[in-house]
């Protein structure tokens, strides 16, 4: 089995970027800057929003965070979204998601300006990646479109099975993939029999948020897994994928963690300079 070592590639994409936007400074005078909005105090997402910054820090990004308290009106929020949107000096602004009940994420993620929109979730930039056209690439898909692409894996004519349909990894994914020539299967919730479907894949990305769903089983021999799922379980953060079960037949295999999650961060990155270059030019 070849591990998928995310943490790996994007290091090394990472260290390409900095040298990227260190000509880029010189060049116009400016670093790239990224607006990172927290709301509240979510253990989890408070750990996503250090890692970003640090690796905003790495490559050169200036970063901001604006931690919000947990009770924030959607007012102020959406006040201090329309600022960013109108701060020449703000290149890219993210959302960390989830945000507390009572704020519309929808809404708020639509607030801000498709150009800034680093996390590429924006409903236009949604679109226009269904429609083929340039846009801001979703980061976990856009991560893990690489994280392959350094493997030289070439998904053409492939049977890729994607468990999960969310808007920020599932379906974005499967259109990337289909893209690039796989003839894709959309699992989910109401699927019947999974591993009907994983057994005749090539290449399984699982996104379920579901500890260990995929076991050795259910996975052909040889074929490729990313596992995207980060879950919680007794304080150790463990995959949608059994990894020690399915190790032993699959032919690739991305770990939990240094796996997609390196990855995702590394797409951000790189989001957040080209609408830096965008917006610079
Ligand atoms: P989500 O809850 O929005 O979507 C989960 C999807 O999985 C749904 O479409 C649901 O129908 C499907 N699903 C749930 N249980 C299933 C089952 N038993 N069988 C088949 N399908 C099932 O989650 P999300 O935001 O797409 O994230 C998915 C996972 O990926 C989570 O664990 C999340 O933490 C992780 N994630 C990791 C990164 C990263 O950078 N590594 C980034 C984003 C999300």
């Amino acid at each position: 089995m070849i591990l998928l070592d995310g943490a790996e590639v994007a290091n090394r994409r990472n260290l390409e970027l900095n040298k990227k936007i260190l000509k880029s400074v010189e060049k116009y005078k400016r670093a790239p800057s990224l607006s990172i909005i927290l709301v509240g105090q979510n253990p989890a997402s408070l750990s996503y929003v250090k890692g970003k910054g640090k690796a905003c820090k790495l490559v050169g990004i200036k970063h901001k965070l604006y931690h919000l308290d947990e009770n924030i009106k959607e007012t102020e929020l959406a006040e201090l979204i329309t600022t960013l949107n109108n701060d020449d000096q703000v290149d890219g602004i993210l959302l960390q998601l989830p945000l507390p009940h009572h704020l519309d994420d929808d809404k708020l993620i639509n607030l801000i300006s498709k150009d800034k929109d680093a996390d590429g979730f924006h409903v236009i930039n949604q679109g226009n990646l269904y429609q083929k056209r340039e846009t801001v690439y979703p980061a976990t898909p856009k991560g893990i479109m690489s994280l392959l692409s350094a493997y030289d894996i070439d998904v053409k004519g492939m049977n890729a099975v994607i468990i999960g349909r969310s808007n920020i990894v599932g379906f974005p994914v499967a259109r990337l993939l289909m893209d690039q020539g796989a003839t894709i299967t959309v699992c989910h919730r109401q699927t019947k029999d999974l591993s009907l479907h994983t057994k005749q894949a090539d290449l399984i990305i699982a996104s379920a948020g579901r500890a260990e769903l995929v076991t050795k089983d259910m996975v052909k021999n040889g074929a490729i897994v990313v596992d995207v799922g980060v879950n919680r379980v007794d304080g150790k953060l463990v995959g949608d994928v059994h990894f020690d079960g399915v190790k032993e037949v699959a032919g690739y295999l991305s770990p939990v963690p240094r796996g997609v999650g390196p990855m995702t961060i590394n797409a951000l990155l790189e989001n957040t300079y080209d609408l830096y270059l965008k917006h610079i030019k």
